[in-house]
């Protein structure tokens, strides 16, 4: 038995099972139901999404002798004969700008149909006729015979010449969407006998991006393997990575792990994966995400700005991978950015709770503390909001420039002699922007260390105190914030506001662990 490539098996053959156009096939029935027929359609839209078939479907259910609410029957002698039908006439503009083509069409065109009531000619991939082409096409839209259809399709409209639209009725094919082309490839993995999962079904769906053709020739390619055709087969086959594949890389930004993502890279690099499919896929799946943070404000490490800079960089990048360097070190130094090295350097706990040993050593025997990766535990994200705005708030109660001068001596002096390398990196990162007697304001260089160093603030609290005797609290901001702060602070001060201290609640934060460490004071538990 010759073997037929799917997609051309599972070419419809009625309106009915065109998927994904329903509006389109709805107004075109319609037309032929009312017998009102245009002589110039213009189909566009994505490669696969159905508009050479549609445009064959149409050209039958126009011609069908006994049409079914507007679809072909599929039994008259004109429905049967449809693949030998003269009357239907294909052109591709593609293959050789179709001059000849529109010559010979235009030699031709006076001459009645044989069979049917039309004659339809469907001219593909139209935007590449050539000018000469397009100006004798024009000619024959403008009066075309009464017994003429044209159905003009093309993936790129915008390449069409604006006298043609403007003579054709206008169809846009959408994209066909994932759910659709996957309830489709389930049918013909049934028929066909072919072992698939459901995630290999979704990725095939998503490659094929939109596309119905796509997705049939991927799975024919997939199943000549004779496997079950899972993820990892399309990974090794296809040199592409899965959707899967690159929320895990997406993921090592949201959890701070820069081993792995640098790992995951080596791996893409490795396999040859397309990176030019990969930073495209990159990009869709961040744009998702930010449009989620926008609509729905869903916590993440990475803030609206840091998505879009990502895309950008991203975008940025497709530029450069002509150049004579590897892509995927541009890809490793573009994510890179987005980590955040104090983060990673918190997770080594030992070395944390070493420190704050040591430190404690001279009042207190036989400490023990607790593990500090209740420091990395999640502090509820409106809590450490909470604790920031109770902080600047009692720190505005008293704020002077005196202690504000005073306090950042003494922040240079300690810096100068601590030997605590996190905390002198974490005060060398933020500058002293608000004092009182009890309280300080600090700006951090790197807004993504705003969260890591607030929960730092007890150590350096405890640090502090030790080395200069001062028992200060400390709250750590970015820039944007400070300047929304200070401006607040002047207007609050033009209006005469006054401000009060509101009480540290200790319940505030959710995770007793990081809300008791930064305070109350006894987190060290003597043993
Ligand atoms: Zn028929």
């Amino acid at each position: 038995m010759k073997y037929k490539v799917l997609y051309r098996k599972y070419r419809p053959n009625d309106f009915e099972n065109i998927i994904g156009q329903d509006y389109i096939i709805k107004t075109l029935k319609n037309s032929i139901i009312h017998n009102n027929i245009s002589h110039a359609y213009i189909f566009s839209g994505p490669r696969g999404t159905g508009k050479t078939t549609t445009a064959k479907v149409f050209s039958k259910a126009i011609n069908c002798l006994e049409p079914i609410d507007g679809s072909p029957c599929g039994k008259c002698a004109f429905c049967t004969n449809f693949q030998e039908n003269p009357d239907i006439i294909e052109i591709d503009a593609a293959s050789n700008n179709g001059v000849d083509e529109i010559r010979g069409l235009i030699e031709n065109i006076k001459l009645a149909p044989t069979n049917g009531k039309y004659k339809v000619y469907i001219i593909d991939e139209v935007h590449m006729l050539s000018t000469s082409a397009f100006n004798a096409l024009l000619l024959t839209l403008e009066e075309p015979p009464a017994h003429t259809i044209f159905i003009l399709a093309t993936t790129n409209i915008e390449s069409v010449p604006i006298t043609i639209l403007s003579r054709c009725q206008r169809f846009d094919f959408q994209k066909i969407k994932i759910v659709d082309i996957v309830a489709r490839l389930k049918e013909i993995c049934k028929i066909e006998n072919i072992a698939i999962d459901e995630e290999a079904l979704k990725e095939i769906a998503y490659l094929a991006e939109g596309g119905m053709r796509d997705a049939l020739s991927l799975l024919d390619q997939l199943s000549k393997s004779e496997e079950k055709i899972t993820l990892d087969l399309i990974e090794k086959q296809i040199k592409t990575i899965s959707q899967k594949g690159i929320n895990d890389l997406l993921q090592t930004i949201e959890d701070n792990d820069i081993n792995r993502c640098l790992e995951l890279i080596n791996e893409y690099r490795n396999r040859a994966v397309d990176y030019k499919s990969l930073v495209k896929k990159i990009i869709e799946i961040i744009s998702e995400k930010a449009k989620n943070f926008k609509r729905n404000g869903q916590y993440s490490r990475l803030q609206f700005t840091d998505y879009k800079n990502l895309i950008f960089s991203l975008a940025d990048s497709l530029n450069k991978i002509n150049i004579n360097v590897d892509s995927y070190t541009i890809l490793e130094m573009i994510l890179l950015e987005y980590f955040n090295e104090d983060d990673s350097k918190l997770k080594i706990n030992k070395e944390n709770t070493k420190v704050i040993a040591e430190e404690t050593q001279n009042e207190e025997i036989n400490v023990e503390v607790k593990p500090e990766n209740h420091i990395d535990e999640d502090v509820s994200n409106d809590n450490l909001e909470k604790f920031i705005e109770i902080r600047i708030n009692n720190c505005f109660v008293e704020a002077k420039k005196s202690y504000l001068e005073n306090a950042k001596k003494e922040f240079n002096d300690y810096i100068l002699t601590s030997n605590n390398g996190k905390i002198k990196s974490t005060l060398e990162d933020s500058d002293v922007v608000a004092a009182s007697s009890k309280y300080v304001i600090l700006k951090t260089s790197n807004k993504h260390n705003v969260d890591s160093s607030n929960k730092m603030s007890l150590e350096i609290e405890k640090s502090l105190k030790k080395a200069i005797g001062k028992e200060y609290k400390l709250v750590f901001i970015d820039d944007d914030r400070w300047k929304d702060e200070k401006e607040k602070y002047i207007l609050n001060l033009k209006n005469k506001k006054v401000y009060e201290y509101i009480e540290e609640d200790s319940n505030l934060l959710e995770t007793k662990t990081v809300l008791n460490d930064v305070f109350d004071k006894d987190k060290i538990e003597i043993v």
